[in-house]
């Protein structure tokens, strides 16, 4: 959808903005993160949110430490608790024999030393427990079935159109957050922004409870509680138990050899299932079992963009995939999106004359970390997909390495704190 320009001569539109009321376009992690964050801060904020409900979308995420601490401080880590898992250790292990690589304990050793636990849990799960946080503050207003279509920025604030129902709605406001996604409108309406592009690979996500789990994939599995990944030739697969530990997630990233770099070939969802299901044809017996009683796998296409956009205008900022929607290599895209929000917060908590300065040393800030964040899962689809002399030297050191060197290697990751960064 195309940004139009909105008329604001107008007398009504020419209402003063109130400063303290910001406006968000899209109620996903990055959104009420933000909303969360500010609301601390003090400030009246509005959500739109295009959906009817905020219900089952996504399936499993890992939440790591630099995103659970903030989550403790809105209010919203003991509600995600209930229905999240704390898995013990992290485990690698070759697709094909099942060998064991890597064995990283990630239970006691995340609160010890990033200061705040690692959990697995549903998207939805996450969403609601931020949802709920929301509706209980009052300086948050959430509204679904709203569809921000417009929006002009002017030095003093942003007015806003918003789509609900079969009503056009105008709000005005002293900034406006695009934080609407992969598919942001707010992103594709600027003539120089780029887009997010497909990256020719799908990841496949399904989920089995506990007990329906084949015994072959039980015999693989190293003992405890989880998150496992299986590393093979171009894909990979990755388990670990979510809503309170009764299912399993699943997520299985390959190649689209159907489309190759087209995302929107018209495809047979059944015949497309079948060919990913071959592409695990010569991995472990119990991973191909596992497949099979997985159905059904549900298709993401994977899409990212090569270059982070967060200031958009003196008043229009965008954060989380609508800024820079990264592959999930490094499982860092929420956890990114909560830290905008959560840096975001903390840019704002200056004289609004000031914001446009403010706002492009956050975009410098967050730049240069979604960077680093990137370069990690670059590096990680590397390895996690390596062949042939690449896989079996990975797997050297992968067995050779000491564990706690690769567990110091995660201390920029998840031992940063977003609130602190704002100087850099
Ligand atoms: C296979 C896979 C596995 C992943 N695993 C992990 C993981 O383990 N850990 C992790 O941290 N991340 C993971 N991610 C990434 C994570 O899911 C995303 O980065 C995160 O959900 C992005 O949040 P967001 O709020 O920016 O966008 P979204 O969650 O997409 O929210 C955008 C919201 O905006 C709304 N919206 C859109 N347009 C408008 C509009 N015009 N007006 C109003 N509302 C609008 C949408 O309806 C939606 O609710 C994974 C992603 C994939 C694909």
């Amino acid at each position: 959808m195309k940004a139009a320009l909105i008329d604001l001569k107008t007398e009504r539109n020419r209402r003063i903005p109130n400063p303290d009321q910001i406006i968000i376009a899209g109620a996903g992690i990055a959104g009420l993160a933000l909303a969360l964050a500010l609301s601390e801060k003090g400030f009246s904020v509005q959500i739109f949110e295009k959906s009817a409900t905020l219900a089952e979308i996504g399936a499993g995420l890992q939440v790591s430490p630099n995103a659970t601490r903030l989550l403790a401080r809105l209010g919203v880590l003991e509600r995600l608790k209930y229905a999240s898992v704390e898995p013990q250790a992290i485990c690698l292990q070759d697709g094909t024999s099942g060998e064991k690589l890597l064995h990283l304990p990630i239970g006691n050793a995340a609160k010890e030393r990033w200061g705040a636990p690692y959990l697995v849990c549903h998207r939805a799960d996450l969403q609601n427990a931020l949802l709920t946080e929301a509706r209980s503050r009052s300086n948050i207003a959430v509204q679904l079935q709203s569809t921000v279509t417009h929006h002009k920025g002017d030095s003093e604030g942003v007015l806003v159109r918003v789509q609900y129902h079969d009503r056009i709605e105008e709000h005005r406001g002293a900034l406006l957050v695009g934080a609407d996604g992969v598919w942001s409108n707010m992103r594709t309406a600027m003539s120089d922004a780029e887009r997010a592009r497909y990256t020719g690979t799908i990841a496949w996500r399904s989920s089995i409870a506990v007990d329906q789990l084949p015994g072959s994939f039980n015999a693989l599995l190293p003992q405890g509680t989880n998150v496992v990944a299986w590393t093979g030739a171009n894909a990979h697969l990755i388990a670990y138990p979510i809503r309170s530990g009764q299912m399993i997630n699943f997520v299985a990233v390959a190649l689209d050899r159907q489309n190759g770099r087209r995302w929107d070939a018209p495809t047979n969802p059944e015949n497309v299932s079948q060919n990913f299901i071959r592409e695990f044809a010569s991995w472990h017996q119990g991973i191909r079992d596992v497949m099979r009683a997985g159905r059904p796998w549900t298709p993401w296409r994977l899409f990212e963009m090569k270059k982070c956009r967060f200031h958009v205008e003196d008043r229009v900022v965008l954060i989380g995939d609508a800024a820079h929607a990264m592959t999930p290599y490094a499982a860092q895209g929420a956890a990114m999106a909560i830290e905008d929000g959560f840096t975001l917060a903390e840019a704002l908590t200056i004289d609004a004359a000031t914001w446009p300065s403010a706002l492009d040393e956050f975009s410098k800030v967050r730049t240069k970390r979604i960077a680093a964040v990137a370069r990690r899962g670059a590096l990680n689809h590397l390895a996690y997909h390596a062949k042939g002399p690449i896989a079996l030297a990975r797997n050297i050191v992968l067995r050779k390495r000491p564990v706690d060197k690769f567990v110091k290697g995660f201390d920029w990751l998840y031992g940063f704190d977003a609130g602190k960064h704002m100087e850099g």
